[in-house]
């Protein structure tokens, strides 16, 4: 398995920050040092989605458990092959998942993150979505953070600082480092190392899903992700025939909502079957009814953070597949302006050639606008459905489909 500073070589200012601070946190777990200015408690990295904050926040988790007594996050002990592939004894790593944390999982975290490390030198927290914490849980966070035990570190990932993603507060106590977006040519090392996809599909996806890791795994991976996106950038052909690209809308939705479906339905039984043992149903004692009397709340609470996953899920997908539409049309004119700038789906290039001898400029970027107003009113709870029927109307007026 690679090293730590192998993962990190893309974004060397990411590597260097990780090393050192992997460094300084050594000397001191070893008493030969203090902590220093290197290295910090609490951590908060950011960046835009995809760009790689998790493999980051790992990678980083590697080094300070490393074993080797030479290279620091050398890939190879014990410690560095627990916490890469997620499953060493003293990280504890949080996946909010779109699901609100739960109450036992931040239990849970403060509970680990105030233990000593049983195995290695650090007990670490790694918390993915960290902008999603609300209330309680990021008061659980920010008390940890405040008084951390001493050989305890907390990873926190979010989008950005801005206060909108991330609690002032909890900024303030935290050291930043920013994740930027990694190289073209890196996401096709990673895809083809890790899931056996040809270097071809890997810089197709790589490149289509604008340079987003994890869309970029799911498009080499997930045919239905491929079919997804084929559908979208389909729909800009579509609007040329009238009635017909309404219907493809209406089914593309339907796609979405059944892979939802497909995502979510095992997942929510799980967790309800999980509550429900938690709460004590199935029992026989004499408490049961009383237990069950008092665990209606719990059960509403979670079909509702069931509901909003789903919610959150569909229009994810929906936002992801008009991002694949921008692209698109972004592609026709820079096309029809003669820009010498790769193509965002060079696999539809037949389709952005069409639009840009069809479309004019100022068509094309009315077409552009259009989308980003139905992703703009999507993020605000307008149906999807007559927030894409609108762009698509819109987008037949610029490009004078009769
Ligand atoms: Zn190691």
């Amino acid at each position: 398995m690679n090293s730590v500073a192998q993962r990190l070589a893309d974004t060397p200012s990411v590597r260097d920050t990780v090393l050192s601070a992997a460094r300084a946190a050594r000397a001191f777990a070893r008493g030969e040092a203090e902590l220093g200015s290197a290295m910090a408690h609490a951590w908060i990295l950011t960046g835009p989605p995809g760009s790689g904050r998790s493999v980051a926040a790992l990678a980083f988790a590697a080094a300070l458990e490393c074993s080797d007594p030479t290279e620091i996050g050398c890939g190879r002990c014990r410690h560095c092959r627990d916490v890469l592939a997620d499953a060493h004894t003293d990280v504890l790593h949080i996946v909010p998942g779109g699901l609100s944390i739960s109450i036992e999982e931040m239990r849970d975290m403060r509970r680990e993150a105030a233990k000593l490390p049983t195995v290695s030198d650090w007990r670490i927290v790694i918390i993915e979505d960290a902008d999603r914490l609300t209330g309680p849980a990021a008061d659980a966070i920010l008390k940890v953070v405040e008084e951390p035990p001493p050989h305890t570190v907390i990873i926190m990932c979010a989008p950005s600082i801005d206060p909108e993603d991330f609690s002032p507060t909890l900024r303030s106590r935290c050291r930043h480092l920013y994740v930027p977006y990694p190289s073209v040519d890196h996401i096709v090392d990673l895809l083809v190392a890790e899931t056996g996809a040809s270097p071809e599909d890997a810089r197709l996806a790589a490149v289509a899903s604008g340079r987003h890791i994890g869309r970029a795994r799911r498009l080499v991976t997930d045919p239905e992700a491929q079919k997804r996106r084929a559908t979208a950038l389909k729909l800009a052909e579509m609007v040329f025939h009238r009635d017909e690209v309404f219907k493809a809308a209406t089914g593309f939705l339907k796609g979405v909502d059944k892979q939802v479906k497909e995502m979510s339905d095992e997942q929510d039984a799980e967790e309800l079957a999980r509550l429900e043992r938690a709460l004590g149903k199935g029992g026989r004692g004499k408490g049961t009814q009383k237990a069950m009397d008092g665990s209606a709340g719990a059960l509403s609470d979670l079909e509702k953070a069931q509901k909003t996953r789903r919610n959150r899920r569909r229009r994810d997908f929906i936002d992801l597949a008009l991002v694949d539409l921008a692209g698109l049309y972004r592609d026709a004119l820079m096309l029809s302006t003669g820009a010498e700038v790769p193509l965002t789906h060079p696999d539809f290039e037949g389709l952005s050639r069409e639009l840009a001898a069809k479309v004019s400029e100022p068509g094309l970027v009315e077409c552009l606008d259009a989308i980003t107003l139905a992703r703009e009113h999507i993020s605000v709870n307008v149906t999807p459905t007559i927030a894409i029927d609108g762009m698509l109307g819109r987008i037949r007026l610029a490009c004078g489909a009769s």
